[in-house]
C-alpha cells in the first residue's frame, strides 16, 4: 500500500490576531513549520487600523490602547520590534457627565452619594487585591467573588444612584449589563493595573506608535508562516491518531500534527470539534460571553469638544476627543446595551453626540460593527459570573492535539492585548509539547 504523503506543516494555526500571530512566531523560533488559517481577507482580528471615512487620519476601529508599564507582553513586543509609544491625555479632563435625560457638567453624585462612592471603591480595591493576576482564577479561593456586578454592588446597600454610577463605569470596562457579567472579571482587571481604581479609566490611554498594524505586520514577518486568508475554519477533527485536520468553509483540508485555535470564543459554537470540546469549553461556547460594545468614530465641528461625556442615560456611553483632523475634532465613543444605537447609523450617531453636545455639528462617522461580525461574535469578553472561579484553568488546557489561545481566555490581562500575547505564547508552549510528545 502506498504510504500518503506527510503534512508539511507541523503546526496549524487557526486565527491571525494578536494571539494566533504571537504563537505562530515563538513556534517558528522554535524551528516548526506553521500553516496559519485566518477567515478574513487580512490579518489582526478585533484591531482593525483603518482611514476614517475617506480622509487622511487612520483611526482604530478595534482594541487600540496599552499599558506597557503593567502590559509585560505588550511592553516585550515593542521592545523586540523597537515600536514607540504614542502617550494620550493625563490630568483630569473637563467632564459632561449624562446621567440623566439633560448631560451636565455638574458631578452626578452629591452629599452622602460621596461618601458611599468612597466606601464602595474601597470594598472593590479591597476585594481586587484578593486577586492574584498570575494565577487563574479557579486556583484561588475566589468563588464568592465570582457574582454579578449587580449582585455585588446589591451587598454594598448603596442608594440606586450611586450604584447606576458605579455600574455604568462597569459597563464602560466591558459592553456587557451588570446583571450579566462577574465582578470577578472586573476585579481582574483593576488586579492586573496593580490593583488601581483610578487606572480603570486612565490607565490606558496610550497607542503603538503607527498603531496595531505595526505590531500585526512585525510578528506576521518575523513568523512567515505559510499564510491561508479567506479560509474560515469550520471543522478541527482529531479523531485520526497523530494528526489533526483543519477543513475550511470552502471544502479545503489541512492536516498537522498539533494546531491551536486562537479565536474570539463567542465564534468557538461555529466550529465542529471532533470529538467533541470537553465540558468547560463547550458551556463557554454555548453561552458566550455577553460583551456587547461598539466602538464609533465621529468628526465633530464646535463643541465644546475637549470634554468626556460619560453616562448610561445616553445613547454614547462614552464620548471623547482624539484628534484635530481639518479644523475639526475626531472624537471617539462607546455605546452599550440598553442603547440600541446602530453605530453604523450616521444619523443616529449624530443624535447621539448632540444630546451631549447641543452645539455641535457632527459631519462624518465611522465604525465596525463588532456585534454583527461573524468572526468575532462581540467585543472583548466580559466572562459571565462563575466562569472565571470554575473553569479558568480547563479553558487554557490541550484537548489532545489542539490547543487554545486567543485574549478571552488569557490569565492576567483576559480580552486585552496583552492577553492575546500571553495566550498565544501559552499556546505555542503547549503545542511544542504535544510535538514532543509525538
Ligand atoms: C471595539 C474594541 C475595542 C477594544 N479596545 C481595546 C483596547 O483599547 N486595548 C486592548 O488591549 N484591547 C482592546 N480590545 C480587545 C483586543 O482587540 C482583543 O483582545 C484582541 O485583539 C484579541 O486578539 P485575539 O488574537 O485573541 O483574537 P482576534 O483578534 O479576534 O483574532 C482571531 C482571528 O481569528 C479569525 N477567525 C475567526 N473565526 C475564524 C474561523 N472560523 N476560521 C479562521 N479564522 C477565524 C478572525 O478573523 C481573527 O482574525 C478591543 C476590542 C474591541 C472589539
Amino acid at each position: 500500500m502506498q504510504r500518503p504523503d506527510p503534512d508539511p506543516f507541523d503546526v496549524i494555526v487557526v486565527g491571525g490576531g494578536f494571539s494566533g500571530l504571537r504563537a505562530a512566531r515563538d513556534l517558528r523560533d522554535a524551528g516548526q513549520r506553521v500553516l496559519l488559517l485566518e477567515g478574513r481577507d487580512r490579518l489582526g482580528g478585533r484591531t482593525f487600523l483603518r482611514p476614517f471615512a475617506g480622509h487622511g487620519q487612520e483611526v482604530e476601529l478595534g482594541g487600540t490602547w496599552v499599558a506597557p508599564r503593567f502590559q509585560p507582553h505588550v511592553a516585550a513586543e515593542m521592545d523586540r520590534y523597537g515600536i514607540g509609544l504614542v502617550e494620550g491625555q493625563t490630568g483630569v479632563p473637563r467632564w459632561r457627565w449624562g446621567f440623566d435625560a439633560a448631560p451636565t457638567s455638574a458631578f452626578p453624585l452629591e452629599g452622602d452619594e460621596i461618601y458611599e462612592l468612597e466606601r464602595a471603591v474601597f470594598r472593590i480595591m479591597e476585594a481586587s487585591h484578593r486577586v492574584d493576576p498570575s494565577v487563574p482564577r479557579d486556583r484561588q479561593d475566589l468563588g464568592d467573588l465570582d457574582v454579578s456586578v449587580e449582585r455585588f454592588l446589591a451587598g454594598l446597600r448603596l442608594s440606586p444612584r450611586t450604584t447606576r454610577f458605579l455600574a455604568a463605569w462597569g459597563t464602560l470596562g466591558s459592553g456587557a449589563p451588570p446583571e450579566e457579567w462577574s465582578i470577578l472579571n472586573a476585579l481582574s482587571l483593576m488586579a492586573a493595573f496593580d490593583h488601581s481604581a483610578w487606572a480603570w479609566w486612565a490607565g490606558v490611554v496610550d497607542k503603538f506608535a503607527g498603531g496595531t498594524r505595526t505590531v500585526v505586520e512585525a510578528l506576521a514577518r518575523d513568523a512567515a508562516p505559510v499564510l491561508e486568508l479567506g479560509a474560515r475554519v469550520v471543522r478541527v477533527d482529531q479523531r485520526e491518531p497523530g494528526r489533526v485536520v483543519a477543513t475550511t468553509a470552502d471544502g479545503r483540508t489541512f492536516g498537522a500534527a498539533a494546531a491551536i485555535v486562537a479565536l474570539p470564543v463567542n465564534v468557538w459554537r461555529d466550529i465542529e470539534f471532533l470529538p467533541a470540546l470537553g465540558p468547560a469549553k463547550a458551556t463557554l461556547a454555548r453561552d458566550g460571553h455577553p460583551n456587547r460594545m461598539s466602538k464609533v468614530w465621529v468628526l465633530v465641528d464646535g463643541g465644546p469638544t475637549d470634554t468626556i461625556c460619560f453616562g448610561p442615560g445616553q445613547d454614547l456611553l462614552w464620548l471623547s476627543p482624539e484628534y484635530e483632523l481639518d479644523g475639526a475634532t475626531l472624537m471617539v465613543g462607546f455605546s452599550a446595551p440598553p442603547s440600541p444605537l446602530d453605530v453604523t447609523d450616521p444619523d443616529a450617531v449624530a443624535r447621539a453626540v448632540g444630546a451631549y453636545l447641543p452645539n455641535a455639528r457632527v459631519l462624518a462617522s465611522d465604525a465596525h460593527d463588532w456585534n454583527a461580525d461573524p468572526l468575532a461574535r462581540g467585543g472583548w469578553p466580559a466572562h459571565r459570573p462563575g466562569t472565571l472561579s470554575r473553569d479558568a484553568s480547563a479553558l487554557q488546557e490541550p484537548e489532545g492535539r489542539v490547543c487554545f489561545g486567543g485574549a478571552d481566555i488569557a490569565t492576567r490581562w483576559i480580552g486585552w492585548l496583552d492577553g492575546a500575547l500571553e495566550s498565544g505564547a501559552r499556546a505555542a508552549q503547549q503545542a511544542l509539547a504535544v510535538l514532543r510528545d509525538a
